[in-house]
């Protein structure tokens, strides 16, 4: 829809970006007209502590007066914050694509635990100042949160609260992950959430998006190309080298996010004899049940149902504690996978214990890792991690696979930005460092002639 043609005032229409500036976590975006909220994304900060503690902070509107969130997809740091909305008094919609909600149902619950167990932890240990600790939410408020979920199918417009009209595109990156185009008022603002890669063999190609008013656009890598090389090559010189040295392959990665990326990769050279015959565990509390997951949303991805049951049967899932800890245990040479991908919680952190102390070992760093976390300190070569109050030394080979990110690279962002058709008058960067933020910024100046902006914290436009 093209605006500034009516003669009549039109209403007014606002954005801002609350919480921190040039963080990729914590993503939440307001826009507001006439006294309606409506919220896109509601991610969890994650990283250095500073960060993490302003999920503590009461967020700058009250939960209770927003009218809808629309989620662009499940990872924590676009909705890990739903359970504390709903514990703050949110009770609107939460709208998303049907693979989204499926994909948040694991999401949500277990990171709910994770708060529950860091609780309980910190009073165990006495090494708190509040008395009790209490977790940011429990299961309970998860629940909540997933009873309000709406969804929608991607390619079909639905109605929000004041009118507003959305619309889900694909995305890539994740299963279900969209975009968001939304006209409100007579403008029309496009979300990107976060873009997936072209020709990914697991995700389908973020979809373009014809024209926008206004556009949020990520920025994750915004400063930075992953390498062209074919990751199944690299995975398999890894493992070889690995299996040459007697030693075991850690890889942190999301049981239902990148872990079908390598599993796919696994099979693949496995398929072509070029895998050693060594176990592959898929090491997470979470159901694991992947494959049934590819199975529900046949068209959200590329796989056949022969290829997802192949490669999904490759790996030993092990879901109770007791199974993890003999993998720990255990020194023959394999490959684990495990969560949490930044290694910031889960069952990573025992195999990380286990395993990084050994030089015959890798450890795989597969995605983009958020500062202040530990995978961001073993991506960058750092010599001790610390893991449960104790330095450990990280004596293993560390290989940077960033080729298997599930996050468009710099050159594919504006591959996906040369898809309009009508350019945007105004582009907000998100969603990055402040250098891959100012990066992209400067090439969609430069190469595209964009008005673009990355907006400080709160920072309100009118549109
Ligand atoms: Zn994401």
């Amino acid at each position: 829809m093209s605006s500034g043609d009516s003669p009549a005032r039109k209403a007014e229409l606002t954005f801002r970006s609350l919480g921190a500036a040039s963080t990729v976590t914590g993503s939440k975006h307001l826009l507001e007209s006439d006294g309606t909220r409506i919220l896109l994304d509601c991610g969890l900060f994650q990283g250095v502590k500073n960060l993490r503690e302003l999920n503590w902070a009461p967020l700058a509107v009250d939960p209770s007066s927003i009218d809808a969130v629309v989620v662009t997809h499940a990872h924590l740091d676009h909705t890990g914050y739903l359970p504390r909305l709903v514990r703050d008094g949110f009770r609107g919609p939460i709208v998303s694509t049907e693979a989204t909600a499926a994909v948040a149902d694991i999401i949500l619950r277990d990171s709910a635990k994770l708060q529950e167990r860091d609780a309980e932890f910190l009073n165990e240990r006495k090494a708190t100042k509040h008395h009790p600790a209490l977790p940011l939410y429990d299961s309970d408020d998860a629940g909540r949160a997933l009873e309000l979920f709406v969804t929608h199918p991607f390619g079909h417009e639905f109605r929000l609260p004041g009118d507003a009209v959305g619309m889900f595109r694909r995305a890539g990156h994740i299963l279900g992950a969209a975009t968001v185009d939304l006209t409100w008022q007579g403008r029309r603002i496009v979300f990107t959430g976060d873009l997936g890669r072209y020709d990914d063999p697991v995700m389908l190609d973020p979809e373009p998006v014809p024209a926008a008013d206004y556009l949020v656009m990520e920025s994750t890598y915004g400063d930075r190309l992953h390498e062209h090389a074919d990751p199944a090559e690299a995975l398999a010189q890894v493992i070889d080298a690995t299996v040459d040295r007697g030693g075991t392959v850690v890889i942190p990665a999301f049981a239902v996010g990148r872990a079908q990326a390598l599993l796919y990769y696994l099979w693949r050279l496995h398929s072509a004899g070029r895998l050693p015959g060594i176990p592959i565990y898929l090491d997470s509390p979470m159901a694991i049940n992947a494959s049934d997951l590819l199975g529900a949303f046949p068209r959200d991805h590329r796989l056949p149902p022969e290829v997802y049951e192949d490669m999904c049967a490759m790996a030993t899932y092990t879901r109770d504690t007791e199974e993890s800890k003999k993998i720990t245990a255990s020194r023959e040479p394999k490959i684990v996978i495990s969560a949490s991908g930044m290694a910031t919680g889960g069952r990573i952190l025992h195999h990380l214990k286990a395993f990084a102390p050994d030089s015959r070992n890798t450890i795989i760093v597969t995605g983009y890792q958020v500062p202040g976390t530990r995978g961001r300190s073993i991506a960058a070569g750092e010599p001790y991690v610390k893991i449960h109050g104790e330095w450990i030394p990280v004596n293993a080979h560390v290989a940077n696979l960033q080729m298997l990110s599930a996050h468009a690279d710099a050159d594919e962002l504006l591959r996906w930005a040369h898809g309009f058709a009508i350019a945007p008058k105004r582009v907000f960067v998100v969603h990055g460092e402040p250098q891959a933020a100012d990066t992209l910024r400067r090439r969609l100046d430069r190469e595209f002639d964009w008005q673009a902006t990355v907006p400080r914290p709160n920072q309100q436009f009118s549109l």
